[in-house]
């Protein structure tokens, strides 16, 4: 990877600094932005601008990242190791290059949030990756520890997009050994429409209950709208809301209420909390939201509310 100012870009090409942002910020020039304005590009497009701008590459004095493959015909340990250990994953890591934009700085582990629970550190799951251990990864408790908070992300001076990498990892664990109840609760979604598996008819039955206590509450002419067409907004809930803080759902009710707010709750795949995103399960996680499209759509509703 080079490293790169936008004006010394635009100076080797002879063109005006503008057009080499216009460049990066259209996508034709992949960059990925660094600290102190620098930009990160791969060896191969700084080729291709030369080749397109008829510049002798090898006349140009240029920085390399640390680790990116000019730099490491110096650095031969770390050939070593990576030789050793079995070499880079090309199943965690986005791209070839991926890995080497991380300098080992360690602000990521300094801002996480679980860093050193069950001995988590962000940077080491990245080289990790590098170095391709990656069953030794997928199988450690280490991205399920993560919170997917992404305070790392806001901290990396290299932007390197660890939380999609975590999620990644996540993702490549065998379905049978995601822990705790979340693949369980994944499947039940998909199936029953929210991850406890509530039946419909309970559910109905409980949204009146609690509409009986809104009306000794009250709210004399309250109704539960459930599955109310044209209603500007439709409600989801977290399950757990349903199953044990019923009376929570009251809280948002008045509110509504008191704003005359146009509103509904469908009886059906109403689950708001889609932990296919928890995961790693983007295919789980289309399933779910896409339950909740057809829900908006069915019923005409143009505001989603998410709880969570
Ligand atoms: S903050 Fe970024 S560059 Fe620093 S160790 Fe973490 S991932 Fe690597
Ligand atoms: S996203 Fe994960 S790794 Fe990053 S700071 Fe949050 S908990 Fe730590």
């Amino acid at each position: 990877m080079i490293v790169i100012r936008v004006g010394e870009l635009a100076d080797h090409l002879g063109v005006h600094r503008n057009t080499v942002r216009n460049w990066i910020n259209g996508g034709k020039l992949p960059a990925r932005q660094m600290a102190g304005k620098r930009y990160l590009i791969t060896e191969n497009d700084f080729a291709r601008l030369c080749r397109e701008f008829g510049i002798d590459r090898s006349s140009l004095k240029l920085k390399y990242l640390p680790g990116s493959p000019v730099m490491s015909r110096e650095m031969t340990c770390q050939e070593k190791d990576v030789a050793e250990i079995g070499g880079r994953s090309a199943r965690l890591l986005p791209d070839a290059d991926w890995g080497d934009a991380c300098v080992t700085c360690g602000s990521c582990a300094g801002a996480c949030p679980i860093s050193g629970v069950d001995g988590m550190d962000p940077r080491k799951a990245i080289r990790m990756a590098v170095l391709g251990r990656e069953e030794d990864l997928i199988a450690s408790q280490w991205p399920w520890k993560c919170t997917l908070c992404g305070k790392c992300e806001e901290v990396c001076p290299m932007n390197v997009e660890i939380v999609a990498f975590l999620r990644r990892v996540r993702g490549l664990r065998d379905r049978k050994k995601v822990p705790g109840s979340l693949q369980k609760g994944v499947l039940m979604c998909l199936e029953k429409g929210n991850n406890l598996g509530i039946p419909r008819e309970d559910f109905i039955a409980l949204l009146q209950e609690m509409g009986r206590e809104m009306r000794d509450e009250g709210y004399p002419d309250f109704e539960v709208p459930i599955d109310r067409p044209g209603a500007n907004l439709l409600v989801t809930l977290n399950s757990k809301e349903a199953f044990a803080e019923p009376a929570a759902m009251k809280s948002w009710w008045k509110i509504f209420s008191a704003a005359g707010e146009s509103w509904t709750l469908p009886s059906q795949c109403w689950e708001g909390v889609n932990w296919g995103l928890y995961t790693g399960d983007d295919e789980a996680m289309k399933g779910i939201v896409g339950n909740l499209v057809a829900n908006m759509v069915r019923l005409g509703c143009r505001t989603l509310l998410l709880p969570e």
